[in-house]
């Protein structure tokens, strides 16, 4: 059997598709990069829970055949930390969008970082709440429109990684969906650090996002989107105005500290296992 049937065949819950992502989304892209990533990390299926919030991203939790727990909006962190504490031995991902993640989620997301617990972040940034209609994010960039922002937005997005290493977590990188097997790596090395990683992954957004700021169609944003992206190995030996507007691509930071359940169950004399 090809290796796409079978990752199909043992992953996807397939009597819940067809998926409701619009074509060209690239939702699709990032659940497949870390279906191949957990497929990769050895990690027994059964082990392995998908949590996700609300939003386009989100519902991949529903088509995913783990243990899956598909939450509310922005909480999906706070889910995975009460999961974690309780079955310290599990292989937590969670799923969320940049709206989800960084403003709904935002409190839960410096918390999660700042304790530094064993959960593997996957942000999916198309800049756009797409769900719920186009409403810019904490994530879209200056000037970009969205429905509550007609002429652009006045606001300064955050550099999401930054803010979670300032708040505490321990792994960091950056990955396009135009470069698929590199966002699996970066995943899956995310998935092997102890501690709070958080892998962002631009996606496109064809329809709530590329369609009202005349991006194109996916094809021409991904294109985009390869062009504009610099490894970070690249990008250490170029000056900081050749990379102005340009997305720095691969695992940005990554520290070893204590990781908050382990610590926990040390601190109360029980074994995690
Ligand atoms: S609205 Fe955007 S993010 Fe949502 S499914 Fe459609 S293309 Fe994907």
């Amino acid at each position: 059997m090809a290796v796409i049937e079978q990752l199909t065949q043992d992953f996807l819950r397939t009597k819940k598709l067809p998926h409701i992502w619009c074509p060209g989304c690239g939702n699709g892209i990032v659940t497949a990069a870390l279906v191949r990533a957990i497929e990769r990390s050895g990690y027994d299926q059964k082990d392995v829970v998908i949590v996700s919030g609300i939003g386009c991203s989100s519902r991949a939790a529903g088509y995913l055949n783990f243990n899956t727990l598909h939450t509310t909006h922005g909480r999906a962190l706070a889910f995975a930390t009460g999961l974690k504490m309780a079955r310290p031995e599990l292989k937590l991902f969670v799923i969320m969008g940049d709206g989800d993640c960084s403003a709904i989620g935002g409190n839960h997301f410096i918390h999660s970082a700042r304790r530094n617990i064993d959960l593997n972040a996957v942000i999916v940034n198309n800049h756009i709440y797409g769900m719920t209609g186009g409403q810019h994010s904490p994530l879209t960039p200056t000037g970009k429109k969205a429905t509550t922002a007609p002429r652009g937005t006045l606001e300064r997005p955050f550099d999401l990684l930054e803010l979670a290493r300032g708040a505490g977590a321990t792994f960091g990188a950056k990955g396009i969906a135009a470069q698929p097997r590199q966002l699996e790596q970066l995943i899956l090395r995310g998935a092997n650090h102890r501690g709070f990683s958080v892998v962002e992954a631009l996606s496109p957004c064809p329809i709530a996002y590329g369609r009202r700021n005349k991006l194109g169609g996916a094809v021409e944003m991904l294109r985009d989107m390869k062009e504009n992206s610099i490894s970070v190995e690249r990008a250490a030996n170029m000056e900081e105005t050749e990379l102005v507007d340009k997305t720095i691509t691969g695992v940005l930071f990554s520290i070893d500290a204590p990781e908050y359940a382990e610590e926990y169950y040390r601190s109360i004399g029980k074994e995690i296992g």
